[in-house]
């Protein structure tokens, strides 16, 4: 089947372990106030694309990802087409490829098999959790945070590696929630690395681009100190 892309990165560093091809997938269902990718929201639109394409285009870098590297479904969100991602998934493995997904789970479903099966034939996940507080979290994304801990359960349950992702807002989250945050993550079984990211404004231009009000104007990017902070509050609990 065909899949619908936003863009492809070549030598991504931030996405996974190593150097990494990067694949931004078009169409999400959350509105985080603070995306930076508001572009790849509409899933009706992108780049169309068979999985062979993908991989065609994707391998002619792979003499630069060394023994870590890959290529990485990213977002907008890669859970909405994982029908698509399955295929490619699927001829990736056999050629040995290191593959990672990084998802905020918003559709995720245990009894969609696609989405099981995807994330079953991945080599690792990079989770975001944008909030431990499902009031929080619909204030902030527009969806509650339920089936996203539940794929969190799911992947730990299966022993799917998994790397944390957590955009550290200034103001937004209280100590008591952030700590509630690391005792979740303490419970899981399968966390290879945990990684608190600054909120940044770098897509605020997208935004006003799209002809979108900034939801988050009155918010300055986290400091240093706040990401250190977040950082003690995590390391109290061995998590870092
Ligand atoms: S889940 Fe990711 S792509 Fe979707 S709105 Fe949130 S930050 Fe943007």
């Amino acid at each position: 089947m065909d899949g619908f892309i936003h863009s492809t990165e070549s030598f991504g560093a931030a996405d996974g372990p190593g150097i990494r091809f990067v694949v931004f997938m078009q169409g999400c269902k959350m509105r985080c106030k603070f995306c930076h990718n508001p572009d790849t929201w509409d899933i009706s639109s992108g780049i169309r694309i068979t999985p062979d394409q993908l991989l065609n285009r994707a391998v002619r870098y792979r003499d630069f990802w060394g023994d870590d590297g890959g290529i990485t479904f990213s977002g907008g969100e890669p859970m909405l087409q994982s029908e698509f991602i399955c295929q490619f998934l699927e001829l990736a493995n056999n050629l040995d490829i290191h593959t990672a997904i990084d998802t905020a789970a918003q559709p995720f479903d245990p009894y969609n098999s696609y989405i099981t099966r995807m994330l079953d034939l991945c080599s690792l996940v990079l989770l975001d959790i944008k909030h431990i507080d499902s009031n929080k979290h619909i204030q902030l994304c527009g969806y509650d945070n339920k089936n996203i801990l539940e794929c969190a359960e799911y992947l730990s349950y299966k022993n799917i590696p998994v790397y944390i992702r957590h955009v550290v807002i200034p103001g937004f989250e209280s100590d008591s929630e952030l700590t509630r945050l690391a005792e979740f993550i303490k419970c899981l079984k399968n966390v290879n690395k945990i990684e608190l990211l600054p909120y940044h404004t770098m897509g605020k231009h997208k935004w006003e681009s799209l002809g979108l009000k900034y939801q988050l104007e009155d918010i300055p990017p986290a400091s240093q100190s706040d990401i250190k902070h977040a950082e003690m509050i995590f390391r109290k609990l061995d998590l870092l």
